[in-house]
């Protein structure tokens, strides 16, 4: 079960892209594979059990402390 922290990103380096709002309490989305993702910057986990594709190339607002995240392995191939 893989765990990672997501790298933090500025609000201009998202402009355009499509972001996802995390809600403080939950995960953003959980299950449908082994890897889960924590806040770059406050440590909660936004991704829980998730399939690697499903958190590529994702950007994250997180719910608790409104930082936005990149999954660390974006510019990987
Ligand atoms: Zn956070």
């Amino acid at each position: 079960m893989p765990q990672f922290t997501m790298i933090l990103i500025d609000e201009k380096d998202a402009e355009g892209a499509d972001i996802a709002d995390h809600v403080a309490g939950a995960p953003f989305r959980e299950g449908g594979g082994d890897e889960t993702y924590r806040c770059g910057g406050c440590k909660t986990r936004l991704l829980v059990n998730v399939s690697h594709a499903e958190a590529h190339g994702a950007i994250i607002r997180c719910g608790k402390c409104g930082r936005l995240n990149i999954e660390p392995h974006h510019h990987h191939h």
